[in-house]
């Protein structure tokens, strides 16, 4: 039994496990009961953003559960799949941190926390890698699910910055939770390159089309 294993075993023993989906009590090791785990994305590299799951079905019902009802059972069982995605896509053997795309104020204000913080975590947690937070995001006017794609990117210019902590020469893992033209993820990326990473390896958890 890993530490993070033994970990989930004594939470288990005060809080059952719960099923990330329905919420029925299971195995202290399982994530979900056998009829609600989503589906997995067919393996692809998108854009150069890693994908786990369709936004639909199950996967979107999680991962909204999980990011505006702060249900952390969703958030692990979410964290958990794209987890083996990157198992799958043997990115641990490549990163020398993981870190994530920081909320915004207003939206920590709001929901108080940062799903991504917390995602990157549980990865952390079960792969044995550090997490650090490597960007700050400042508070941009227009909410990006009114944009285009082009309007997307011109609206991000600037939000990102890097913290103090030194990263140069090192090999991310960049986390976030949803993702729509992949301008955040992109942006965030080229931030963590002005500021001396060698290497980003960007990975979401749902991909959702874009419908304008
Ligand atoms: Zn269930």
């Amino acid at each position: 039994m890993s530490g993070y294993d033994l970990y989930r075993f004594m939470i288990s023993i005060i809080y059952p496990n719960r099923c990330a989906s329905c919420g029925n009590i299971i195995a202290h090791n399982a994530y979900f009961c056998l009829d609600c785990k989503p589906e997995t994305a067919e393996f692809e590299i998108d854009d150069g953003i890693i994908n786990c799951c369709k936004y639909d079905g199950i996967a979107k019902d999680l991962i909204l559960n999980a990011k505006f009802h702060g249900n952390g059972y969703a958030v692990s069982g979410a964290a958990k799949l794209l987890y083996d995605r990157l198992l799958e896509a043997n990115s641990f053997s490549d990163i020398d941190m993981i870190t994530y795309i920081p909320s915004r104020k207003t939206s920590i204000r709001e929901r108080g926390y940062c799903l991504t913080k917390l995602m990157a975590k549980d990865i952390a947690a079960l792969s044995g890698k550090p997490v650090l937070r490597l960007l700050n995001v400042s508070d941009y006017k227009i909410s990006q699910k009114e944009l285009s794609r082009e309007d997307r990117k011109k609206n991000l210019k600037g939000v990102f910055s890097a913290v103090k902590y030194n990263f140069c020469d090192k090999r991310v893992l960049l986390i976030d939770d949803i993702s729509t033209t992949g301008s955040t993820l992109n942006e965030a990326e080229n931030v963590l390159h002005e500021n001396g990473a060698k290497k980003v390896i960007k990975a979401v958890f749902a991909k959702t089309i874009l419908k304008t």
